[in-house]
């Protein structure tokens, strides 16, 4: 077992995780909500240290990034575990397993592989990046040594002290909301208390510039307020700037959610102008491969700059320096084109 970061050690043997918004106290003996950290004597370990329970090579497009190191390919892995419940979670079987089990995967074998397969960089995705921070945290710290970026895909319920933990070696974070963020949306279908940690760690990342786009799981009849979507949108603009890429998910039902249909392509868009009319420049509908919103336009003349199919690149039409080859528009991403030449999804294990 592996020490754990960012806890306080209290009387009784008792902790205090401060890796995720939840705070947990944790008893001796006992586990936090993750279920992954575990308290022994007054120590609390992480039960989930380099046991990976998936990698993956992926296109960066299927996190989504859409404006980060376009075209690269990345290892994603992951370990069991999640703070959050949600009845809808397409990862279940991994997120929700309650065994601690995995392959055995240290940190410079993760860098190997990353080497040894051709990829760009890391994500660390599938199930809650945070719940497995210490397994994240060295393997980003090797793999920036060897120039490799690092993404999470996370729900953006970390502490500020975990998010200006991880910051130095964190290139880029993918934010994923569900139901707009609505509070009581989080509690009924999620389990979680508050969403006021997600919004501070969205302004953490962006103080450590991190690059951060957005996801908001459009979910019908309980997440798909429009009114929501204005609200979220708003909070984007003002708070880390109206170039963010916002993504508008499309939800299948999934898990404990079964009863609830797929979100409609008129629902999508409709919240697609909502987010344009809130003052976003870019924004995506994603999950709907071929959709016209998957694709990247000048918001000056409205060029069409990338077009996408599901997660491939069809068509660059961007200037070497990221300008729009019309109005000369700057387009903001970040590192450069890249080209690999795999059959994606490609499992490591
Ligand atoms: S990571 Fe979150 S859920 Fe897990 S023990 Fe720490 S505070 Fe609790």
């Amino acid at each position: 077992m592996h020490e754990a970061m960012l806890y306080e050690k209290l009387e009784n043997k008792k902790v205090k995780c401060n890796l995720c918004g939840r705070r947990c106290l944790v008893n001796n003996n006992g586990t936090g909500f993750c279920l992954v950290r575990k308290n022994e004597e007054g120590t609390l370990f992480s039960l989930v240290y380099a046991k990976a329970i998936s990698a993956c090579i992926d296109p960066i497009e299927k996190k989504p990034l859409s404006h980060f190191n376009p075209g690269a390919a990345v290892m994603s892995v992951a370990t069991v575990g999640c703070n959050f419940r949600c009845q809808f979670c397409d990862n279940w079987m991994i997120s929700q397993e309650k065994k601690i089990t995995g392959k055995h995967f240290p940190p410079e074998e993760v860098v190997k592989a990353v080497r040894d397969n051709g990829c760009h960089g890391i994500s660390y995705t599938y199930t809650e990046p945070t719940v497995f921070f210490e397994y994240a945290y060295d393997t980003a710290r090797l793999a920036h040594q060897v120039g490799f970026f690092n993404t999470f895909v996370t729900n953006g319920y970390m502490t500020p002290e975990a998010v200006k933990t991880i910051a130095p070696y964190l290139d880029a974070a993918t934010v994923d909301f569900k139901g707009g963020g609505e509070p009581e949306f989080y509690k009924a279908f999620s389990s979680v208390p508050s969403v006021e940690p997600i919004f501070e760690s969205l302004k953490e990342m962006k103080r450590n510039g991190i690059h951060i786009e957005v996801t908001n799981l459009v979910i019908p009849r309980v997440g798909e307020s429009l009114e929501k979507v204005m609200e979220l949108a708003t909070w984007i603009r003002n708070n880390l700037g109206r170039d963010t890429p916002f993504h508008l998910l499309r939800f299948h039902p999934d898990y404990q959610l079964t009863t609830i249909p797929s979100t409609t392509i008129e629902t999508l868009e409709k919240a697609y102008v909502t987010a344009k009319d809130a003052g976003l420049n870019y924004v995506y509908i994603g999950n709907v491969p071929g959709h016209p919103c998957e694709n990247t336009y000048c918001p000056s003349c409205n060029e069409l700059l990338i077009k996408r199919f599901s997660f491939e690149i069809t068509k660059w039409n961007l200037t070497r320096n990221m300008r729009c080859p019309v109005c000369g528009q700057e387009i903001p991403i970040m590192g450069s084109l890249h080209k690999s030449g795999y059959a994606y999804p490609y499992a490591l294990f």
